[in-house]
Formats: structure tokens, sequence, C-alpha cells
């Protein structure tokens, strides 16, 4: 039986990521991917000219000096096509018709919203003065047991909602700030402050798109594990993990072959990878039993548009539009709820092309809007499912309208996805968009550790910490840490104490 140091469950940017890091350091790794593609959320398709990306539309914190930019250098990714999104607004919230600009860099954020906002100046100043800090305190993370004001360990344990009420008085200010985090699930009782500040944060140092999409980053990834010695493998599903007394022995996958590991890192959901475990007593059942009720995000509706050629202007920002007061309401399931709220991303188009080719438009979509459909594979999913998709994504097209009236006529074709196709193609817990839900009021059970009852099996990945590009790439330097220590790791990183 073929022996590894390390074993890595999902191809998804976390377990890219950590096995990009270990072969660094000298192990001997494979990645197990089920999908025929690699990448998770950041694949991406193609239909005709257009590249359509599934789980990625911007990062932030991506100029130099900023934390992405350190972490991009350690896995050599920024020579791809990254493309800067306009600084004076690289996100566009419009409320009932009147659009606000979110513009990059801490003094023009504050400078620009308060020019709709003068009242608010001193507030909009101390609100972006706070996101630097808790940004310029990220490196705080990579060293534990830090009681630092700014630091995870303290702002995983406040509330956002209660943050912004405390430090903005507008309430319509309020909902701006709120605007560009439609998908993050703005739960007012449940999202912990660090959440929304890092990720916030991140975006006002600097915003960008990846002209070619997120398959990019993962394929980079997977090129250099290969180039390092490593396997990366696809359409190689884990079935089972194999232990012997508080250990993985062998991981099986497809029709039973088996490899040995020394350690095993699961970057799938962790009710999945504990329900590969075959011997009921390798983990405690109240750790199961925690992980198992664990409840995940909102996933999301994308509607996928190819545009005729010439038709629509790229706009080199993302759009948000809402049609209801509160921003905060979305994570409530409402029953045959009209879609109230779009997110509109524009993939850049070759140099010296002024108009987008295609744009997505997503919208959040509950488990529960898709349940009677989720015994049903793709393409198999019946006419009541087809009907659902095509008014959500007339819906989704109408509200787009209010910032491009011409959008109907200017479609070649849409595609759609749900929180099922992300189940079925990324392998996401029930399409879930960000996975556990982080909730402050129990920071300590919902923001898990790498390590599991189980000696040689570790979690990485956006349920664990912090999700998204920024968030996942953090957690993978603390995953790889449990095997190699985290001195070592830091050097490299150059992350100053
Ligand atoms: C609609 C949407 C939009 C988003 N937009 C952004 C954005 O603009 N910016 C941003 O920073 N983030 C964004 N994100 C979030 C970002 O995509 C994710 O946080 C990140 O890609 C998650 O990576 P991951 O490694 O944790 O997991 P995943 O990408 O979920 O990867 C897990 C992998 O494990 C594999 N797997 C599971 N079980 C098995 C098994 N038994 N055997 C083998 N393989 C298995 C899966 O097939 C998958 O490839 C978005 C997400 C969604 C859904």
């Amino acid at each position: 039986m073929k022996q590894y140091d390390v074993i890595i469950i999902g191809s998804g940017l976390g377990g890219l990521e950590c096995g990009y890091i270990l072969a660094r350091k000298g192990y001997s790794v494979c990645v197990l991917e089920q999908n025929r593609q690699i990448g998770g959320c950041l694949q991406t398709f193609r239909r005709g000219d257009a590249v359509f990306d599934t789980g990625f539309h911007y990062v932030g914190g991506l100029d130099e000096g900023q934390f992405l930019h350190r972490l991009f250098r350690y896995f050599d990714l920024l020579d791809l096509p990254w493309h800067r999104l306009d600084e004076r607004g690289f996100a566009e919230i419009i409320f009932h018709g009147k659009s606000y600009f979110l513009a990059s860099g801490h003094r023009r954020f504050a400078d620009t919203l308060a020019e709709s906002f003068p009242h608010q100046r001193g507030r909009l100043e101390n609100y972006a003065a706070f996101l630097k800090q808790v940004g310029d305190n990220i490196s705080h993370s990579f060293q534990p047991g830090d009681k630092h004001a700014f630091s995870a360990e303290s702002l995983f344990s406040r509330s956002a909602w209660l943050f912004l009420q405390e430090t903005v008085s507008d309430p319509l200010l309020r909902q701006v700030l709120s605007g560009a985090s439609l998908t993050m699930e703005l739960c007012p009782e449940k999202l912990p402050l660090y959440v929304f500040a890092q990720i916030n944060n991140s975006f006002i140092q600097s915003a960008w798109r990846l002209r070619g999409g997120g398959a990019l980053i993962t394929e980079r990834l997977a090129e250099g594990i290969r180039r390092m010695g490593g396997t990366v493998l696809t359409d190689a599903k884990v079935t089972r993990l194999l232990t012997k007394g508080n250990a993985v022995q062998a991981v099986a996958y497809n029709r039973g072959e088996q490899l040995r590991s020394r350690y095993v890192i699961s970057d799938a959901h962790p009710a999945h990878t504990l329900s590969l475990l075959d011997e009921q007593a390798a983990a405690r059942s109240a750790y199961r039993n925690r992980i198992n009720h664990l409840p995940n995000t909102y996933g999301m509706f994308t509607v996928h548009l190819q545009l005729k050629r010439n038709t629509v202007p790229y706009l080199n920002r993302t759009v948000y539009i809402y049609k209801e007061e509160d921003v905060w309401n979305y994570y409530r399931y409402r029953p045959q709820a009209k879609t109230t709220a779009a997110l509109l991303h524009f993939q850049p188009p070759p140099p010296g092309e002024t108009c987008a080719g295609n744009m997505d438009i997503l919208t959040p979509v509950h488990w529960e809007e898709v349940v009677s459909w989720c015994d049903t594979t793709v393409g198999h999913r019946g006419e009541a499912y087809n009907r659902f998709k095509e008014q959500k994504a007339e819906e989704c097209i109408a509200l787009a309208a209010e910032k491009i009236p011409a959008l109907k006529q200017c479609i070649e074709k849409i595609y759609t996805s749900t929180p099922l196709t992300y189940r079925d193609y990324t392998g996401t817990w029930n399409g879930s968009a960000y996975g556990i839900q982080k909730d402050y009021t129990h920071a300590m059970l919902t923001v898990l550790p790498p390590q599991t009852p189980v000696a040689n099996l570790f979690l990485t990945g956006q349920n664990l910490n912090l999700h998204g590009v920024l968030g996942v790439s953090i957690t993978a330097f603390f995953t790889c840490a449990k095997i190699t220590g985290m001195e070592n790791l830091v050097k490299e990183l150059k992350v100053e104490s």
C-alpha cells in the first residue's frame, strides 16, 4: 500500500494551500479530490468564450504590504492577472434607487461616504479607524493565546450588529456599511465582529478581481504541489478513514483503493469528515453531535449571463441592489419571498475591451427553498425545479435592470445555479456559501480548531475560522502548524511578532 506523510481530502483552496505549505516543507503529500475538476468553490466553467466563476468574485488586501499580498507571495500567486477594482468605488450600494460608493483606502472610504452623510463624518472616521486596527492586527492570529483587544479571540465574541449600532447613529448609513456583506449572512444575533470587520477591512484596503477566474489560483497551487513532488488526484472520492486506536491508519477512496498516511487533513465539511470515520469510538460522540448540529450559512442562487457582444459596458466595481429596508433581515427564511437583494459581478474583459462578455447576479437562497429536490441529481430534478429557477432568474434580472435598464435585451444565454448545484459540484454542505455559521454568543463552539479528537486527523477550510480566500488562506497555516509547528511557518511568511 502506498504511503504518504500527509493525505489531504479535498482540493478546495484550503486543501491545496495545505498541500503547498507541506510540500514546501518537504513532506510527501497527496491531495484526493472527488470531482473531475480541482478547486471546490473556486472552480470555473466555460460556455463559448465566457469563463464563469462558481464561488469567487473579488478579494481584498492584495496590495503590497497588505496581508493577502504576503500570503499570496508565499503561494507564488502574485503574478496572476489580478485586476484592481475602481479605488473611488470598489462597491456600489444601491438603496431605493440611490447609489453609495465604498472607496478604497480608509481615509477615502470615510471621505466618500461623508459626502452623503456629512453629519456622520466623525463616526465614519472612527468606523474606518477601527476596521483598520482589526486588519493591522491580523498577524496576531498567528500567536495563539494573544488577548489583544483587536485579536481574533476577543472580536469573535463581540457582535457585529451591536458594534454598528454603537459606532454609527444614522440607520441608513448602517445599512450602507453592511451593504457589501450580502453573501456573509448578516444575522444580528450571531455574526461575530471579527468576521465582519476583517473581511470588510480587507476590501477597504484594496479590492481585486482575477481576469480568467478563480481556477487560475487552484491550478497554480496544484502545479506547485506537483513540482515539489506531491500528488493531486481528481475523480478520487474518499469513502472511509480506517482507524486503529485513536489514529487514522489508511484512507480508502473510490472502490476501495487504499493509501497509508502519517497525517490526514480534511478540507471537506467537518460533519462529512466525521462521517468517513469507520470506528465510532475514534471521535467522541459529544464532538460528533456538536459538529453535526452546527447550523450553516445560507446558499446563493446565481444567474450566470452570457452577454451579446458590445452591449453592456464593463463595470469595474461590484454592485449591490437592495429593495428592502434592512439588509440584516435576509438570514430569516421567508417562504415564497420575492427577490429583493442582488450582487452584480462582472468578469473583467480582455485588455483593451470596454464591454463585459459575461456577468453574474447572486441572491441569497435558503436550503429550505430547494430541499424538496434534495434527492435529485444534476439534470434530473424535474419541471417544478426548472420553473423555480426560471422565476428566480427573472426576478434577479429585473432587479439588476435597476442598474442596467436594457439588460434583458443584452442577454445571449442564461445559466443558473442553486444551492443544490453548489452541493453537487463543489461539495459544500447543503450548498451553504460560507459553511458553518459563526456565532459570537458561542464563539468557542462555532470557531473550530484544526485538531480533531483523532490524533492525526486535522481540519482546514472555510468551516473553521474566517471564510473566503483570505480566511481560508490563514486557516491553512493554522492547520499545517499542527504538523510542522507554527514558528517555522511564521518565519517563512515573515509575520512580524
Ligand atoms: C457563491 C459564492 C461566492 C463567493 N464569493 C467569494 C468572493 O467573492 N471572495 C472570497 O474571498 N470568497 C468567496 N466565496 C467563498 C470562497 O469561495 C470559499 O470560502 C473558499 O473557496 C472555500 O474553500 P475551502 O477549501 O474551504 O472549501 P471548498 O471550496 O468547499 O472545497 C472542498 C473540497 O473538498 C472536496 N471534497 C469533499 N468531500 C470529499 C471527499 N469525500 N473526497 C474527496 N474530496 C472531497 C470537494 O469536492 C471540494 O473540492 C464565495 C463562495 C460562494 C459559494
